[in-house]
């Protein structure tokens, strides 16, 4: 039997709304007790201290859960591997990540998902994975979604693309419905966002750049409703549609109405996205482009920024996602119309939305927790984990709140340093992470 106590800690449970000073017993990687301070004395005597944790001055509240992570293993190890990707997701905070299929090769058959989700893959964390919603990503034929489903699979997206054929699309839905997962959708309507490399704009304009339209986004999240009705009134079918990465106002408000009208759709948010905007690219009166502002989709308007701060507040958006996407120095070094998309996130997600959420727009942290724990837990069905529910799995993050530190890009332990938010503010700070009743990270 193996126990560990965590003292002294406000315990923030949104999933019961918990919020007090609480200690919490784990015993074989389990939740055994929750209990108001005092009331393990005796067996705190008899534990050694390394199987007790003082968590005086620190929130202990679920351990966070990212349902869109690209590890890059197999293929690209170059940029990360499942171990050192989990790592920074430990350090952040994290107890499951979801990894996205657009590895080399795509992730789109069961000994691929197999591979990925072996022990010898060494993660740090809990690892599930959304492989891909069609055959090499490729958007004609989809994957065999039983079968995938049997050996793990939590969700079917072609990230990094759109599964942009009504029929296909149509077909991911049905299959995916059948099973009970998601169809996880990069919307993008990519025949509209050829040879783009940023938000279509005022900057965008200004640097000479080809700017991808909100509509590309929000066009695909408007047939892919109108498909979720189309199935819902043709067939007993209920199928769920989960929109990645919504960075528009025009994208939210049709999931705000789609959701008032009882499909079942989710949507995900970025931190980049309720964070920065398109002045990020560039300073255009020195001519420097920043190629760590570079993501798909891209950095926004402020009006579209504060849009999605309104919908994680209204409750349209359901979880934030970090999208951490890993690239080396010298594939971003580059001519920002080359350079390669995407930023790292799993190790400043929980500081940026406790600094623009919780601080800076008001919002309660227990909802914060709730958009990084029970919420995605919810998206992609996931029992047992995104509570402290007595029973469930000790997956635990404790992190002082109010701390104020800057993030070190050259400290992460992810093995890509490509972010933005190099030297950048954040709120609350990580103390332990413990998966399973281990201490990962301390
Ligand atoms: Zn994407």
């Amino acid at each position: 039997m193996s126990e560990l106590l965590i003292l002294n800690g406000r315990v923030v449970d949104p999933a019961q709304g918990t919020d007090e000073a609480c200690d919490v017993l784990v015993r074989d990687g389990r939740v055994a007790a929750i209990e108001p301070p005092g009331r393990f004395t005796g067996l705190s005597n008899s534990l050694p201290n390394e199987l007790q944790m003082d968590a005086a001055g620190c929130v202990v509240a679920p351990g966070l859960i990212d349902i869109h992570v690209h590890l890059r293993e197999p293929g690209q190890t170059h940029k990360e591997t499942i171990a050192t990707g989990t790592a920074a997701a430990a350090a952040g905070g994290f107890t499951t990540v979801v990894a996205m299929p657009n590895t080399t090769p795509v992730n789109d058959s069961v000994a691929g998902l197999e591979w990925m989700l072996a022990p010898e893959r060494q993660s740090q964390v809990n690892l599930l994975a959304m492989p891909a919603a069609t055959l090499g990503s490729m958007g004609r034929e989809i994957t065999d979604y039983a079968a995938l489903v049997e050996a793990g699979a939590v969700g079917f997206t072609d990230d990094g693309k759109p599964v942009l054929e009504d029929e296909v699309m149509r077909a991911a839905l049905l299959a995916a419905a059948r099973l009970g997962v998601p169809v996880s959708q990069h919307a993008e309507d990519t025949r509209m966002t050829g040879g783009c490399s940023m938000n279509a704009g005022r900057v965008a304009f200004r640097l000479g750049l080809r700017g991808m339209p909100v509509e590309a986004e929000s066009r695909i999240v408007e047939r892919d409703l109108r498909l979720l009705r189309e199935i819902e009134r043709e067939s007993r079918a209920r199928p769920h549609l989960h929109v990645q990465h919504v960075s528009t106002a025009r994208a939210l408000a049709a999931i705000r109405e789609a959701k008032a009208q009882g499909l079942h759709v989710t949507c995900e948010a970025a931190p980049h996205h309720f964070t920065l905007t398109e002045d990020a690219v560039g300073d255009y009166s020195a001519g420097e482009y920043c190629t760590n502002a570079k993501m798909n989709p891209p950095l926004r308007a402020e009006a579209d920024r504060l849009a999605v701060v309104e919908a994680l507040l209204d409750g349209t958006i359901d979880c934030i996602a970090t999208d951490h996407a890993p690239h080396a120095s010298h594939e971003k070094e580059v001519e920002f119309e080359r350079a390669p998309n995407g930023i790292t996130g799993l190790e400043t997600a929980l500081g940026l939305a406790l600094r623009v959420l919780h601080r800076e727009h008001g919002m309660a942290l227990g909802r914060v927790i709730a958009l990084m724990s029970a919420q995605p837990a919810g998206v992609i069905g996931l029992k047992q984990r995104g509570s402290l529910r007595v029973g469930s799995y000790a997956d635990v993050v404790v992190f002082d709140a109010g701390v104020e530190w800057k993030y070190r890009a050259v400290a992460s332990r992810s093995k890509s340093r490509n972010t933005p938010f190099d030297g950048a503010e954040m709120v609350g700070r990580v103390r332990a992470t413990i998966g399973r009743g281990a201490i990962l990270r301390q």
